[in-house]
């Protein structure tokens, strides 16, 4: 590609990560009617349909101007893997040689998609894989938008009913890029998810927070861990800039839909966070916030240097959580077999060479 067509390239907006907002306002820009947005979006994201020329009530001349306007990238399917328990991952490759992954969780009522919004992460949690690689950027909004395309061509349109931001990145840092795609996932032209079939996950970047409340308030959860501020600097190196005290504070703050809890994540540790004491302070800590904790064996990686806690200590634990009167459930591990569990998703791209097989391609 020559440099000015490649400034070009930079010039051409992604389609697919437009907003109606957004996408209007393209449309305003060209002299057409802003309310154009909503059949196009019909188009590309409920119907699916990423062809110009079979979008017949659309003009020809906004068409072509569309087709040579805008661009329609589609990220590649590198690996598609099935776990013994019907969990499913796909590798996708990005432009620049970048690739993430995204996780099918089927369950009896319904079908969840774990979703990543960057490449690697900057927070380096000392006990999840995707944290051990730092940084590789920000998805954008098309990005984040096509894992939800791949798995709903792959599985078909129905499959998906819920989405969580619990794949690889923290969405917080991102929401430039975030947004769009959650007003994308909740447009009834687009998705149409409702908001509390969405939940974002955090390490707890607290100002993300009251952005993500103030204009996208959707379901919450905390990627918590500890129940002190010792043991959480540690596990969560973010905590030494949001300690638990404001974290919590931006919790009760929160505008939940109603009847709604945040979801606390809590993985369990061997040894690091697993004690009686640690429960009770935990029921402490989330005194007069409506949650649900949620315990997370913690599942391995290579050099981790952490243990799973054992089943018996894990239930012990529970049982403390329940007994002060918080709801709590235990995670099952779904697809460790291909690495599709919580904290082991590492975009396995090594040496610019893939380590996972090449499966059905879409
Ligand atoms: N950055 C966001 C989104 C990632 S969510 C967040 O931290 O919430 C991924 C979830 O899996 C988080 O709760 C994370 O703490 C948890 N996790 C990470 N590594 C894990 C591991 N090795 N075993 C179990 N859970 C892990």
């Amino acid at each position: 590609m020559s440099a000015s067509s490649a400034l070009i390239d930079a010039e051409r907006p992604q389609l697919l990560g437009l907003d109606r907002r957004s996408l209007s306002a393209l449309l305003r820009a060209w002299g057409e009617s802003p309310f154009r947005a909503q059949q196009i979006l019909q188009w590309l994201h409920s119907r699916q349909m990423t062809d110009f020329a079979a979008m017949s009530d659309i003009s020809k001349s906004l068409r072509a101007r569309l087709a040579a306007e805008t661009r329609v990238d589609e990220p590649e399917i590198v690996a598609d893997q099935l776990a013994a328990d019907g969990t499913r991952k796909w590798l996708l490759a990005l432009p620049g040689g970048d690739a993430i992954e995204t996780v099918f969780i089927p369950e009896e009522t319904r079908g969840t998609l774990c979703v990543s919004s960057q490449v690697g992460c900057s927070l380096a949690c000392s006990f999840c894989a995707t944290g051990a690689q730092g940084l590789g950027r920000n998805l954008e909004a098309y990005e984040i938008i096509a894992q939800i395309r791949v798995a709903r061509r792959i599985l078909g349109m129905g499959t998906i009913t819920n989405v969580v931001f619990m794949g690889m990145g923290e969405p917080l840092l991102n929401l430039r890029h975030v947004f769009p795609a959650l007003n994308l996932l909740r447009d009834d032209c687009a998705y149409g998810l409702g908001a509390r079939r969405i939940t974002v996950s955090t390490a707890g970047i607290v100002p993300g927070l009251d952005r993500l409340g103030a204009e996208s308030p959707v379901n919450l959860a905390i990627s918590l861990h500890a129940s002190r501020d010792d043991v959480r600097d540690v596990l969560v190196p973010v905590n030494r800039h949001y300690p638990l005290s404001e974290l919590l504070a931006a919790c009760r703050r929160y505008p939940l839909p109603p009847r709604r809890k945040i979801t606390f994540e809590y993985v369990m540790l061997d040894g690091i966070n697993d004690a009686d004491i640690h429960a009770r302070e935990l029921v402490r800590l989330l005194r007069g916030i409506p949650s649900m904790v949620n315990l997370i064996p913690f599942n391995p990686f290579p050099g981790s240097g952490y243990r799973r806690s054992s089943p018996a200590r894990i239930d012990a634990f529970r049982d403390i959580i329940l007994r002060g009167n918080v709801m709590t459930v235990t995670r099952r591990p779904r697809g460790d077999d291909i690495a599709a569990a919580c904290g082991q998703l590492a975009g396995q791209v090594r040496d610019g060479r893939r380590s996972v097989p090449l499966a059905r391609r879409a």
